[in-house]
């Protein structure tokens, strides 16, 4: 999920690396680390947390070599850690490889390896892919060595790989993490980010799912993981570094929306994409040891801030619905000075996109203190909520730049409907209703992806309300999160006022602001709650208040009462949620950017709140 440069060509490669990671640190990282192979001789160093600390180790140390291989980590297993910083090696210290991604079916893959006597020193996923080659590189070559351990690997990756025993070349593979090599004059550049490449050529070849490289200082070779060889366009590259670290698009915040089936697919990968069994059960490791403790659970609290805390609004439907376990969602900064009533039935679950968030850790720690179970729902690995917490599931949504979320808040929900599935299935859910929500999962990255396609349209309706300085966002059940999370995004970055409530509760009070300059967005899917939401539509409607409606497919009634629609497809009602807030994010985006705001960094907010 981080980033990965290698250098092949006739200049020092030590200060190409480190000026290679500096051009990855803008995502996020935990640790980096470099080989570099000098005289059939491999040097590897590696340093937890920032590229001047991985500097500082390697001093003025000179190394003369020319072929080397860095990375910048973003821990998805095993804890930021010397140990676990890349690059990894074999038992012999022949093989080194840095790696991006997460092998799935690592665990078998190292009780067979462990069975052949090889020893692991890190904690991580990625190791195994070390000591596989290796184990083939007894008999085969370099090469057909990686490409039959790729053959038994389950999961992503974007590798690239040096060998001692053939040291003038470096082997690169991609399975679902970004690869690119940059063709330069007498050299060649690997990385996952074109912001690493971009300074020494033009010249850039995409690498597809299921190809790897050999590349030598005089050429390379592209050949697919039957080993045939594919011929590859070179594409040109006129990005500058600032846009090729946005990935083309105009901020990190739409990069990061427009990733979101990417992140929901990784997700999803291992947990219900391979049963392992006819239960439909997800696959959660993080929560495999409490197992036990999880069937005697009576009561959940989930404590969150801000996005994180709607996301548990979605989760506390969930589980009650599904699960049929009594659920409540704190702020996390009110549960920690009120004097919860919990017991050894209670879960305490912590949803933080950084793992730090003080209130969040705060509430832990207290619930901790009364013999609750704590959970956390966290995406930075080794963060002290993960490591404070009595077992959790990661989000794996890797590093979120812009300061408002967008994409840690689909990945949440994510765990927190495989885990409304586990603790279902430990109660009362059949087999077939988790079967039926984990297809609906599988198609939810294809559903947003349908839903970005309409951005230009978006966009527009963005514009059109541009002198709006009030919005009411209103839904009911599994949207009425939703619309407190559509206006939160549009005060986070837009700087208007907007206000987020239940359809139902508009009557009681915000009714009163409505007249045709204040308009209302409608979350209002054909769902168990439809009508209900029509009718508050009309009450809008009477007052001359403006409506956009998010509205599913097909439904031309609709039309009528709104005078903007935004179409999403049909999902499971519960799974809503999921693609209803995708053009909220979208709207509030367009709706910053047309005001001239820094949407990436909004006024006064930080992206990992650690003070009170
Ligand atoms: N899964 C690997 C690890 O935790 C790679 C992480 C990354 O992509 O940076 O070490």
């Amino acid at each position: 999920m981080c980033g990965i440069i290698g250098y092949i060509g006739k200049q020092k490669v030590v200060p190409i690396l480190l000026e290679g990671l500096k051009q990855l640190e803008y995502r996020g990282y935990d640790s980096a680390g470099l080989s570099v192979i000098n005289n059939g001789k491999i040097t590897t160093i590696k340093a937890v947390g920032k590229v001047a600390e991985l500097q500082n180790k390697i001093g003025s140390r000179d190394f003369l070599g020319n072929i080397g291989i860095a990375h910048t980590r973003w821990a998805t297993h095993g804890k930021p850690s010397d140990k676990n910083s890349h690059p990894h090696g074999d038992c012999e210290g022949n093989i080194f490889l840095v790696h991006n991604g997460i092998i799935e079916n690592y665990q078998e893959l190292k009780k067979i390896l462990q069975k052949k006597k090889h020893k692991f020193i890190s904690e991580t996923d990625s190791e195994i892919l070390a000591h596989l080659i290796e184990e083939f590189n007894k008999k085969l070559d370099f090469k057909k060595s990686v490409l039959e351990a790729l053959k038994l690997v389950r999961g992503t990756y974007g590798l690239a790989i040096i060998n001692k025993k053939e040291p003038e070349k470096i082997i690169i593979a991609r399975n679902g993490s970004p690869l690119i090599l940059g063709i330069g004059k007498d050299e060649f550049i690997v990385a996952s980010d074109a912001s690493a490449i971009v300074r020494h050529t033009d010249k850039i070849i995409y690498l597809d799912d299921g190809e790897i490289a050999e590349i030598t200082s005089g050429g390379f070779e592209i050949s697919n993981i039957k080993n045939k060889i594919v011929s590859k366009e070179i594409s040109k590259l006129d990005w500058t570094i600032e846009e090729s670290k946005k990935g083309g698009f105009d901020h990190f915040m739409l990069k990061e929306i427009f990733e979101q089936p990417e992140v929901i697919q990784n997700g999803l990968r291992g947990r219900i994409e391979h049963f392992l069994s006819e239960d439909n059960l997800p696959i959660l490791g993080g929560l495999r040891p409490i197992e036990k403790k999880l069937r005697k659970i009576k009561k959940i609290i989930i404590v969150a801030c801000g996005t994180s805390y709607y996301s548990g609004l979605v989760g506390e439907y969930m589980l009650e619905e599904y699960a049929g376990i009594p659920t409540e969602v704190e702020y996390a900064s009110e549960f920690r000075y009120r004097k919860p009533i919990l017991n050894d039935t209670t879960a305490i679950i912590a949803i933080s996109q950084s793992g730090e968030t003080a209130d969040t850790l705060a509430a832990i720690r207290e619930a901790k203190n009364k013999g609750a179970l704590t959970l956390g729902i966290v995406n930075v690995v080794g963060s002290t909520i993960a490591r404070e917490t009595d077992a959790g599931t990661h989000t794996l949504t890797g590093p979120e730049i812009g300061v408002a979320a967008t994409k840690s808040f689909p990945t949440q929900l994510l765990v927190l409907a495989l885990w409304t599935m586990m603790l279902g299935r430990q109660r009362e859910m059949s087999n077939v209703m988790s079967k039926r929500i984990s297809e609906e999962l599988k198609n939810i990255p294809h559903l947003i992806e349908g839903i970005l396609k309409k951005s230009k349209e978006i966009k527009k309706i963005a514009k059109k309300y541009i002198s709006a300085k009030d919005f009411l966002y209103v839904g009911r059940k599994y949207n009425f999160p939703i619309a407190l999370e559509g206006a939160l995004k549009i005060k986070e970055i837009s700087y208007v006022h907007a206000e987020g409530y239940p359809t139902g509760e508009m009557k009681h009070g915000p009714i009163a602001l409505i007249d045709s300059n204040f308009p209302s967005i409608f979350i209002c899917p054909k769902d168990s709650v439809y009508e209900k939401n029509i009718s508050g539509m009309q009450e809008i409607k009477a007052r001359g208040g403006k409506i956009i409606a998010i509205a599913t497919e097909g439904d031309k009634e609709i039309l009528k009462l709104a005078d903007d629609v935004i179409y999403i497809p049909k999902t499971l009602e519960m799974l809503t949620p999921f693609i209803s807030v995708i053009p909220l994010q979208l709207f509030a985006y367009y709706f910053g950017v047309a005001k001239g705001y820094d949407v990436d960094k909004p006024r006064n907010l930080a992206k990992s709140v650690t003070v009170e």
